[in-house]
C-alpha cells in the first residue's frame, strides 16, 4: 500500500510538467521533443530515446528517465540542475555525432561486467593489460569530455550551485556504487565547478 502511494507520487513528480521551468531555460528545445520519465533501472538520471509510434513508427522521441536515487537524494532545486544536465546531453547529441562515443562506452561497461563477473564467479582479481588501459584511458577522455560539456548547460542555464551539490551528494553517499568511469570523473567534475563558481560566483 504504502508502495503504492510513494509510486504514484514518484510518477506524479516525474511528470514533465513538475519541470517545465528547467526546460523553459532552454529555448532552443521544443517541449514536443522531450519527455521525462521514471524508470526503476536507472539509479539518478540519463538521457535515452524511443520511437514515439503516436505519430507514426519512425518518429524518435528523446526522454529523460528519472530513477529511485533521484528522489532520494536530491533536494528540489538539485533535481532541476540535474535534469538541466540531462538536457545538455540532448543538446551534445543534436549538435554532434555522438554515435562514436556511444559505441566506446558500451563497450567498455562490457569489458567492466566481464570483469566484475570473473571476479566474483572465479575469486581472482583480474589486471587490465597494457592495451586495455589505453583503450580505458581513451573512452573515458570522451566521456569527461561528455559530462563535461552537459555540465556546462547546466551551468549556462542558471543552475552551477545545485549541480554542484547533487555530484557533492553523490560522492559522499554513493561513492561504492558508482561503476570506475563516473568514479575517475565525478570528483574532477566536482573541481570544476568548484573552480567555476569562485571564478564566475555562479
Ligand atoms: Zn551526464
Amino acid at each position: 500500500m504504502e508502495t503504492n502511494n510513494s509510486f504514484k507520487e514518484i510518477m506524479k513528480e516525474s511528470a514533465k510538467d513538475r519541470y517545465r521551468s528547467v526546460l523553459k531555460r532552454f529555448p532552443e528545445i521544443n517541449e514536443d521533443e522531450i519527455e521525462i520519465g521514471y524508470d526503476f533501472s536507472t539509479p539518478y538520471a540519463c538521457i535515452g530515446c524511443y520511437n514515439d509510434t503516436s505519430k507514426g513508427d519512425t518518429v524518435l522521441k528523446f526522454i529523460v528517465l528519472v530513477g529511485p536515487f533521484f528522489f532520494e537524494l536530491f533536494d528540489d532545486g538539485e533535481k532541476e540542475a540535474v535534469i538541466a544536465h540531462e538536457l545538455g546531453h540532448y543538446i551534445y547529441k543534436k549538435n554532434h555525432d555522438s554515435s562514436k562515443t556511444e559505441r566506446l562506452l558500451d563497450e567498455f561497461e562490457q569489458l567492466e561486467s566481464y570483469y566484475k563477473r570473473k571476479n566474483s564467479e572465479e575469486k581472482i582479481i583480474i589486471t587490465y593489460s597494457d592495451k586495455e588501459k589505453r583503450r580505458i584511458k581513451e573512452i573515458q577522455d570522451l566521456y569527461n569530455t561528455y559530462e563535461i560539456y552537459a555540465d556546462n548547460e547546466a551551468v549556462k542555464r542558471g543552475y552551477g550551485k545545485q549541480k554542484l551539490s547533487a555530484l557533492e551528494k553523490i560522492v559522499k553517499k554513493h561513492y561504492d556504487y558508482l561503476d570506475q568511469m563516473s568514479k575517475e570523473a565525478v570528483k574532477a567534475r566536482i573541481e570544476r565547478l568548484k573552480a567555476m563558481e569562485e571564478k564566475l560566483g555562479i
